[in-house]
């Protein structure tokens, strides 16, 4: 065959396997039913089909125990004041993706479980706990990154106090029947400041009492006031399709 024979006789077979690779292709997406497109944002802008529950401006999204929430916003931060309570989302939420970041004071001379506590109760009963433990030895049931009281994190990811830090958790909400008996538990899969430290660990019951926990699939969670001037910011949600229950 002369040179000219088989540069045709190639061309030919590249454009019958394109052709092919094309319909496959085409055979593929009809199949698969291709995902909603999402703009990811950055590091300082939520997701495009994020709720934002604190963008630096104001506390609109947040409420007190007993009223209007008091927690101090300076300079795009939102901080602690000690003695003024927890702070509720007015929004209630089931199974959510849930990014915060979080910093403790660089300047205290408190220590343990002490030293920078808040903290995040999903349905105002599980936390996630907040806390200083860089080169801060607590109970490590009770340190950060962990289930408190029932989840030891897999690291301590932990920065040096008055650096931000993130959270990046995901929570699925327990299924309850309708005697309000807990069918399944919930489960957090935690990341903290990128690390992997709660892989789908199951929730099993409120964190700090056995007293019963509201049935309903949606609820606020709060932001913990434990006395410590511990600040937040760049706190979104994304509401997510409840997990099945088998
Ligand atoms: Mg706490």
């Amino acid at each position: 065959m002369t040179s000219g024979r088989l540069f045709v006789a190639g061309s030919l077979a590249t454009a019958i396997l394109l052709t092919l690779c094309m319909q496959n292709v085409a055979w593929n997406i009809q199949a698969n039913k291709a995902p909603r497109a999402v703009d990811p944002g950055s590091t300082t802008r939520a997701p495009s089909d994020a709720i934002v529950l604190f963008d630096g401006k104001n506390l609109d999204e947040w409420v007190g125990r007993k009223g209007a929430a008091s927690w101090t916003v300076e300079d795009g931060i939102m901080t602690v004041a000690p003695g003024q309570g927890d702070m509720y989302t007015k929004r209630k939420f089931g199974d959510i993706q849930l990014h915060m970041e979080w910093r403790t004071p660089a300047a205290t001379k408190r220590k343990g479980e002490s030293k920078g506590n808040s903290g995040i109760k999903f349905h105002s009963a599980y936390e996630i706990q907040v806390l200083d433990n860089y080169k801060n030895q607590s109970n490590p049931k009770g340190q950060a990154g962990s289930v408190y009281k029932q989840h030891i994190p897999l690291v301590n990811a932990c920065r040096p106090p008055g650096e931000w830090q993130t959270y990046d958790i995901i929570f699925r909400a327990p299924y309850y029947d309708k005697d309000g008996k807990r069918v399944k538990m919930g489960t957090f899969t935690v990341f903290h400041n990128g690390i992997l430290v709660q892989d789908k660990v199951n929730i099993l019951g409120r964190t700090n009492s056995n007293k019963p926990v509201a049935p309903d699939y949606k609820q606020p969670f709060f932001l913990q006031d434990h006395g410590s001037l511990v600040s937040y910011r760049n706190i979104w949600v994304r509401e997510l399709k409840r997990a099945p229950l088998d």
